[in-house]
């Protein structure tokens, strides 16, 4: 396993990138709308990793809810699993709770599901499989 990613939730994608990109050097490699997390995605890639950083499309997006509350910052850590139906399975026998009980698309066509931040100690966690 490895970390795919951090997401980072930002207002703007565009505003955000004057740190990441310009003063910081990292490259964004890839911009993606994800409907169906209602959600803009830019990636940057960090060594073995990524910063993704998100942006709502809509009001009702969870990014918008999680900017209202907290107005930014680390909003969730990807793992990079092998066989993500596996791991679900594997994380729902031991009694963890998932946001995700089956996989999803994510960015780049992958696949992913979230697991809730109360099995997790407080960290959004999401898995993701690549095709
Ligand atoms: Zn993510």
């Amino acid at each position: 396993m490895k970390i795919n990613h951090l997401g980072i939730a930002t207002k703007e994608i565009n505003e955000a990138l004057k740190f990441w990109e310009d003063a910081l050097g990292l490259e964004n490699v890839h911009t993606e709308e994800v409907e169906d997390q209602k959600v803009r995605v830019a990636m940057l890639p960090i060594g073995e990793t990524n910063i993704e950083l998100l942006e709502p499309t809509s009001e009702d997006s969870p990014i918008s809810k999680f900017l209202e509350k907290r107005g930014g910052g680390i909003h969730h850590i990807a793992v990079e699993v092998e066989d993500i139906e596996k791991s679900l399975e594997k994380l729902k026998s031991e009694g963890m709770r998932l946001i995700d009980e089956k996989p999803r698309i994510g960015t780049e066509g992958c696949l992913i599901a979230f697991v809730h931040p109360k099995s997790t100690n407080g960290v959004l966690l999401e898995l993701v499989q690549h095709k």
